[in-house]
């Protein structure tokens, strides 16, 4: 095994523990690193007291840890300040969150544009929305290799488009979003960007104001962190216009029973106890994040993502999806054997200890432009090398002697 990467995985507890282990799921979850577990540990066992309630000592301790957790996240996303992080459930739960505080500021005849590619957390709130409101949902297509096709951007965004939700990186494809250009395009239509950020985040530290977005959602479990937490990010200003979603405990300014006033930001979209400890360990994966060399990083996993597609792309009856390249892709290759289900070849392959998934990938429309029903994905992180390739195109040699 590669040295660098072989030093990675000694730092996950679950890769350390299972060396045969071919983990190429990390697209639904990431492996947690062992700092982000120990901070969970370290905080429930030392520090756990409610946060923004307490005044004595052990409360006053989680308050400062979980401010710190904030702002590492700020420092992760190059955020304006702290103040601009949310924390919530995970991703899905910060796109419900903008598809409801904004969502309550649009009217009927309003429109949302989303994408052919988007993971159904950032489709299906959009319609609830669309049921609810009478706004108006319309969709930038896919092109065969399921990039997005922009072509007719500004026709799509017609004279009332309020807001461009879309994934930076499809998790079905691994294909990149011309952030550039939507937030280009949206900035002339007056329209707000919301970027799903879930597949970018595992992939390095993030960038939200080159990026130009609005606002930037994701989840923790999938950035080497504990599960139960995300971040919504949202520019101070436009988060300062938007009502709550939730209303409880933790997000009000006065509460009498006749009116009720809100908090600041993020306060105000975070009612009832958040996830302490998560946002702790989450913090604790980002920090860890931003001290590795990136560019070493992507250049690993760009290589292993060409050589699993050059292997793949000999293997007969198995059409790739997404880019024909690694270049233009996380490293994230779904693919079809004509004949097999996804989930024959996914249980032929953990009968050779390698993780993968099969299915729909919560993706169904970006499927249906794609002409199929289900896919094999695997999808590549920083602690994976050489041989998880080489074992997983070997496994397919097993799985077409054994299924056809
Ligand atoms: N968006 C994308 C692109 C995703 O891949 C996922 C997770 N598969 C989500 C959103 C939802 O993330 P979560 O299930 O952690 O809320």
């Amino acid at each position: 095994m590669n040295a660098a990467v072989s030093a990675l995985r000694s730092q996950f507890p679950l890769l350390a523990a299972a060396p045969g282990l071919h983990y190429l799921d990390s697209a639904a979850t990431a492996q947690i690193h062992g700092a982000a577990l120990d901070a969970v540990i370290r905080h429930e066992t030392t520090c756990r007291a409610n946060v923004m309630r307490g005044t004595y000592a052990l409360a006053e301790a989680a308050d400062r840890a979980f401010d710190a957790a904030r702002h590492s996240v700020a420092r992760f996303l190059n955020a304006g300040s702290a103040e601009e992080i949310v924390f919530t459930a995970g991703a899905t739960a910060a796109l419900n969150l903008v598809a409801q505080a904004f969502g309550n500021t649009l009217k009927a005849g309003d429109r949302v544009l989303i994408s052919v590619a988007e993971h159904h957390s950032n489709f299906v709130p959009w319609q609830m929305l669309r049921e609810r409101t009478g706004i108006e949902l319309a969709l930038i297509p896919v092109g065969a290799d399921g990039v997005l096709d922009l072509g007719r951007l500004p026709e799509l965004m017609g004279s009332r488009c309020r807001l461009v939700a879309v994934t930076q990186c499809s998790n079905v494809t691994g294909a990149w979003s011309d952030v550039a250009a939507i937030v280009a395009a949206a900035r002339q239509a007056g329209a707000r960007v919301l970027l799903d950020g879930a597949q970018a985040v595992q992939h390095g530290p993030q960038d939200v104001r080159a990026l130009g977005v609005d606002f930037y959602a994701f989840s923790g479990h999938k950035c080497f962190g504990p599960g139960g937490v995300g971040v919504l990010w949202g520019r101070a200003q436009v988060l300062a216009a938007l009502p709550p979603f939730l209303g409880g405990g933790g997000m009000i300014g006065e509460v009498t029973f006749d009116n009720t006033t809100w908090a600041a930001p993020p306060q105000r979209f975070e009612a009832g106890t958040p996830p302490i400890a998560q946002a702790i360990g989450l913090a604790a994966a980002l920090d860890w994040m931003m001290t590795l060399d990136w560019p070493q990083i992507h250049a690993r996993e760009q290589r292993l993502g060409e050589l699993l597609i050059e292997g793949l792309q000999r293997i007969p009856q198995l059409r790739l999806l997404g880019p024909a390249t690694a270049d233009s892709r996380a490293p994230i290759v779904s693919f079809d054997i004509e004949g097999l289900h996804p989930h024959d070849i996914c249980q032929v392959l953990d009968g050779r200890n390698l993780a993968l998934r099969g299915g729909h990938h919560c993706a169904q429309p970006l499927l249906a432009a794609l002409g199929v029903e289900a896919c094999t994905r695997a999808s590549i992180a920083l602690y994976n090398d050489e041989t998880d390739i080489q074992a997983l195109l070997d496994g397919l040699v097993e799985v077409q002697r054994t299924l056809t």
